[in-house]
């Protein structure tokens, strides 16, 4: 049986909540619950659950999302901090998780992730958060070049963009071969 690791993607202030500075807004809010769960469970079965969250610098001239989206998850603000009850997850299970900064889409780029996840013999990734056709995209990517199985819970998933979510979903799983569930 292969082991796997749930990956918590950007399930930030700035990216969930009504007032977040680049938010998914009720989509990205109405998957809490189905994250949550998910946190709990694995954490019940002694299974890897990792947050991987976007970190940036004010106006940095030499990042690329500075002239593609507003400032957003930028250091030392409350906009990185995770959102309702996924925070409050964290918060009960933060000495049995992993939590790191990335500071591109995908959470292996520029990250241990992979290093990370081999050390432990995984070899499936459920992968959670938003965006759907941003971050979670760009890391189903990755973990389908370096070789790792795919499963996405659909209601674990948002965008603010509701054509790229459909289209992400279709993407993982007849082109990244991924389990919708
Ligand atoms: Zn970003």
């Amino acid at each position: 049986m292969s082991k796997k690791a749930l990956i918590v993607i950007d399930y930030t202030y700035d990216f969930v909540a009504t007032d977040g500075n680049l938010t998914c807004g009720v989509p990205g809010q109405a998957i809490e619950g189905t994250i949550t769960s998910l946190i709990e469970q694995f954490i019940k079965q002694q299974e890897v659950v990792v947050f991987a969250n976007d970190i940036h610098f004010e106006q940095d001239p030499f990042h690329p999302e500075t002239k593609l989206f507003p400032p957003h998850n930028i250091i030392g603000t409350p906009g990185r901090d995770l959102y309702g009850a996924v925070k409050d997850a964290y918060e009960k299970y933060k000495d049995q998780v992993i939590s790191f900064d990335k500071t591109r889409y995908s959470a292996f780029a520029g990250t241990n992730l992979d290093i990370l996840l081999r050390a432990r013999n995984i070899s499936e990734v459920v992968l959670v958060g938003v965006c759907t056709d941003i971050c979670v995209l760009h890391t189903a990517v990755d973990a389908y070049n370096l070789g790792y199985m795919i499963t996405v819970p659909k209601d674990g998933v948002a965008s603010f963009n509701a054509v790229g979510h459909d289209w992400a979903l279709q993407h993982f799983q007849h082109t990244l071969g991924a389990t919708i569930l």
